[in-house]
């Protein structure tokens, strides 16, 4: 199953603190630092995307975004300006490690880490905590396999 991105934006909301604009180049184009790894890595702003730039609302939302993250005006898509060009830091990034969705087939949660989830629906947060949160399983494939038989027989499909 490919990789699921809605384009909700929050893992780069957070991300001002590690990525920080170094210089501009003279090319139009920025150093990007990575205050965490100390790697330099160019970028260059998508052309199409480009009308973007100049909006930064999306700081009033998220002080600590990346400072190339921007909002589709209307849409409510959250993208990346960079994002051909952007660091394999974020291309290989994956949210999730398994995605919920519900009887039709829209995201309600994903689990993160071992066993964390982000709800996006109440519904899926209470049954999370009245039959999930409560299983006592050490073994972590044992309990992915627990947890997906649970939501599945609750009416939930799970994508991994
Ligand atoms: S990778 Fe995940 S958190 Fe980031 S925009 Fe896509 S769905 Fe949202
Ligand atoms: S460079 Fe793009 S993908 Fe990477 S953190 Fe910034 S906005 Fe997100």
């Amino acid at each position: 199953m490919p990789f699921f991105c809605v384009r909700c934006g929050e893992c780069c909301s957070q991300m001002g603190s590690v990525h920080v604009v170094e210089r501009e180049l003279e090319t139009g184009g920025f150093v990007m630092a990575n205050l965490y790894t100390g790697e330099r890595h160019e970028v260059e702003i998508d052309p199409a995307l480009a009308c973007l730039s100049p909006d930064r609302r999306i700081f009033e939302r998220w002080s600590g975004a990346c400072p190339f993250l921007r909002e589709k005006p209307g849409t409510g898509e959250i993208c990346c300006i960079v994002h051909r060009t952007r660091p394999e830091i974020c291309r290989e990034y994956r949210c999730w490690r398994l995605l919920v969705l519900n009887a039709s087939g829209r995201r309600v949660g994903r689990v993160m880490e071992r066993r964390h989830l982000a709800a996006d629906d109440p519904a899926l947060q209470q049954f999370w905590d009245r039959h999930i949160a409560v299983l006592r399983e050490d073994d972590d494939a044992c309990w992915d396999e627990q947890a997906i038989l649970l939501l599945t027989e609750g009416g939930y499909r799970v994508q991994r």
